[in-house]
């Protein structure tokens, strides 16, 4: 789960992690009122959106007065934000963040993301802050380090060294900024973040070390320990099928593809999206219902993945374990009578009560192609669609 900036400060509060003084707004003349609050006279107006790459695309504005603060939350906010990060069709600006300026000398880069490979956490910087950092690792490798923290052993002064030494922090900030990145890992362990990164960490003319951006993503599956964070979730950021799906705990995600997929089993449904790119086509989305899966959650999920405008023929994969075939064929069956469904189907079933499934299908008025292997189907329902231009 990912958060605002907003909220990412408050818990940095929480943590002692420096950040300038700020506030958040959802109109022109709260983001006054918030100014009037906070030191003036020079204030950044800051879009609140789920992406990064704001700044670059607008949704950062450095004012010098209260009317200038007024000027730029009238622009920002309502605003259809494009930044790299949120696609062509960007997002809408609800609130901003209205922050007292910094008298920035330098910007550097801090993360820390969990790395699955290697099972600990990574802590990545860069004396090159306020920059893509994808771009710092692509062009300038040698301007980033990276240093591993064993989860048990946890961080170590020697680490915390190393690292302020490579961000190229002033002798007067080191202090303050290796108390910083201690409590980032603290922030980090405790709240079970999958990431945080703070681009820029600045250095002020005076020394000081703040955090001026905040980003953090939540690894959901932890979050039922979390219900304050829980709390911090914006549901009109998230993908509206995916937000749909989470009601009925279905695991789908949605893609950019033409092919529509269920699956039971998320190795199955890796897989089948695999399988159904081989053969030149593309996935519409990742879906696995479950191996508990009834015929009501199949019908919610046949629901939803039609729902996608680019679906043009569904692959439907199925190994009847727990879940057994005769249930899904009549949750099938039962669904597309329902949602009226125009596009081509093709079925792959194997397992429990599959003859029985086959037998449900065949005496519907529903109209489909039934393949035997995943290579049968893949092939098959590739055939059905537009073919990606190469
Ligand atoms: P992002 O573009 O979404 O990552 O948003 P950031 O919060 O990182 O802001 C983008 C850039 O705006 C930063 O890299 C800074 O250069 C600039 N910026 C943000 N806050 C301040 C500030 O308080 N003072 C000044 N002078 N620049 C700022
Ligand atoms: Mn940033």
């Amino acid at each position: 789960m990912k958060i605002h900036e907003y909220q990412a400060k408050e818990l940095f509060r929480n943590y002692a992690i420096p950040v300038p003084g700020s506030q958040i707004a959802f109109t022109a003349d709260e983001a006054v009122k918030a100014a009037e609050d906070l030191k003036g006279p020079k204030y950044v107006v800051k879009a609140q959106i789920h992406a990064g790459g704001r700044g670059k695309g607008g949704g950062v504005k450095v004012v010098d007065s209260l009317d200038g603060v007024r000027e730029a939350a009238g622009q920002i906010l309502g605003m259809q934000l494009v930044t790299h990060q949120t696609g062509p069709e960007g997002k809408k600006v609800k609130s901003v963040l209205i922050e007292e300026a910094s008298n920035i000398a330098s910007e550097k880069y801090l993360s820390i993301i969990l790395d699955r490979a290697t099972a600990d956490m990574v802590i990545m910087v860069s004396p090159d802050g306020g920059m893509d950092i994808e771009e710092v690792a692509e062009k300038t490798p040698e301007r980033l380090l990276k240093v591993h923290v064993h989860p048990t052993v946890g961080i170590q002064p020697f680490q915390i060294r190393k690292v302020v030494k490579f961000l190229g922090i002033p002798k007067e900030g080191m202090k303050e900024a290796g108390k910083l990145i201690a409590n980032l890992y603290k922030l980090n362990m405790e709240l079970d973040c999958s990431m945080v990164e703070i681009n820029p960490l600045v250095v002020t003319a005076e020394n000081r070390v703040f955090a001026l951006d905040g980003k953090i993503n939540f690894d959901s599956n932890a979050l039922y320990r979390h219900k304050d964070i829980l709390a911090f979730r914006d549901t009109d950021e998230e993908d509206p099928l995916e937000l749909e799906a989470s009601k009925y705990d279905l695991n789908y995600i949605k893609l950019d593809g033409n092919v529509g997929c269920l699956v039971n089993g998320a190795g199955l449904a890796m897989g089948t999206m695999d399988i159904i790119k081989f053969y030149g086509a593309e996935p519409a989305n990742f879906l696995d219902v479950g191996g508990g899966a009834d015929a009501e959650s199949i019908e919610n999920a046949f629901r939803i993945l039609l729902s996608d405008k680019n679906v043009e023929a569904v692959l439907i994969n199925i190994f009847g374990g727990i879940l057994r075939c005769d249930l899904l064929a009549e949750g099938v069956v039962a669904a597309a009578k329902k949602l009226d469904m125009k596009i081509p189907l093709v079925i792959r079933m194997k397992g429990t009560n599959v003859e029985k499934g086959k037998e449900i299908l065949a005496g519907s008025d529903l109209e489909f192609a039934v393949a035997e292997t995943m290579k049968e189907a893949a092939e098959k329902v590739a055939n059905l669609v537009k073919q990606p231009v190469a």
